[in-house]
C-alpha cells in the first residue's frame, strides 16, 4: 500500500530525512518510535503532503502510484489521514456537522453525490457506537474547550468516519494522560481491518500496551534504523535509545 524509498527530505535546506525506507501493507498497524528531534513529524507531514518541506531525493507510493506531485488535498481524497489535520475550533459549528461537510466535501472531489442524510445519520450512529462515543459530545462545539481525551475523541471519530485506507497518528503531544493514550489505542483497534493499515508515531512505549503493532520501526537521525516486532518497543522502554546510537556507531 505504502511504500517509502531512499526518501530524502529539507526544511529550509536542513535535511532531516537522510534516505528513508517504509513499506506498509493493507492490513499492517506499524508503530514507528525514535528520539525526539528524530524526524518523526516530519516523515507525517511529508506523506500527507504539507508544503513546507522538499523531497530532494526518492519515492512516496501510495498502490503504485507516486504521490509526490499530489497537493495534501488530493491525498485526503485518496484516502490518506493524519491525525490533528483539523485541529482548528469553530464556535457554533458540531462534531458531527464538521463531519458531514468533511464528507461530502471529499465525495465531491471524488466526483460522488453527497450522501444521503439518513446514510450519514446513519454512520455516525454506527462509528460513534463503535467508539462508545456519546450523543452529547457530537453535539458540541468543534475543539471548543475540548479536554486532551476530547480532542483526541474527536481525532478518533474523524478517522472512523473518514475510512482512511492509510491512517497516520502522530502522538507528539507529551502531555497525553492514560485516558487519551486509551481512546486512541481503542480507536486504532476497533478501526483496523484487512483493507487499511495504520501508523503510529509515538515518543512512548506506553501507548503500545494497548495497541499490538505488527511492526516496530525506530527512527534515528532521519533513517529507519531497526525494525522488528513488539519486543523491539518494550526492549526501547527498558534500554532507551543509546544502545541504537551504539549499534549505528560500531
Ligand atoms: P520528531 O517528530 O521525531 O520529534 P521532527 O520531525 O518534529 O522530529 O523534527 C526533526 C528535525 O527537523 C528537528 O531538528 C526539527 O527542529 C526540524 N524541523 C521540523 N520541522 C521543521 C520546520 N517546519 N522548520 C524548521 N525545522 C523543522
Ligand atoms: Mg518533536
Ligand atoms: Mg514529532
Amino acid at each position: 500500500m505504502l511504500e517509502i524509498k531512499d526518501l530524502h527530505a529539507s526544511v529550509e535546506d536542513k535535511e532531516i530525512l537522510k534516505g528513508l525506507n517504509l513499506h506498509v501493507k493493507a492490513g499492517e498497524v506499524h508503530a514507528i518510535m525514535g528520539p525526539n528531534g528524530a524526524g518523526k513529524s516530519t516523515l507525517a507531514s511529508i506523506v500527507a503532503g504539507k508544503e513546507e518541506y522538499e523531497v530532494t531525493e526518492g519515492n512516496i507510493l501510495l498502490d503504485g502510484e507516486d504521490i509526490e506531485e499530489l497537493a495534501a488535498e488530493e491525498r485526503a481524497h485518496k484516502g490518506i489521514f493524519l491525525s490533528f489535520q483539523y485541529p482548528v475550533e469553530i464556535p457554533g459549528v458540531t462534531v458531527t456537522n464538521f463531519m458531514k461537510t468533511a464528507i461530502n466535501e471529499t465525495r465531491k472531489a471524488q466526483g460522488l453525490e453527497e450522501m444521503p442524510a439518513k446514510d450519514m445519520l446513519k454512520k455516525i450512529r454506527e462509528k460513534s457506537e463503535l467508539l462508545d462515543i456519546d450523543r452529547k459530545f457530537l453535539s458540541r462545539s468543534l475543539n471548543q474547550g475540548f479536554s486532551g481525551g476530547e480532542k483526541k475523541r474527536n481525532e478518533i471519530f474523524q478517522m472512523a468516519m473518514m475510512e482512511p485506507k492509510l491512517a497516520i497518528l502522530d502522538e507528539t503531544d507529551s502531555g497525553l494522560d492514560i485516558d487519551a493514550l486509551r481512546i486512541v489505542a481503542n480507536g486504532v483497534n476497533k478501526l483496523k481491518s484487512k483493507d487499511n493499515a495504520v501508523i503510529v508515531i509515538t515518543h512512548y512505549q506506553r501507548l503500545l500496551d494497548h495497541i499490538v503493532p505488527d511492526f516496530v520501526h525506530v527512527l534515528y537521525d532521519g533513517k529507519i534504523v531497526k525494525s522488528g516486532t513488539k519486543e523491539l518497543a518494550l526492549e526501547l522502554e527498558e534500554k532507551g535509545y543509546d544502545w541504537i546510537k551504539e549499534e549505528i556507531n560500531a
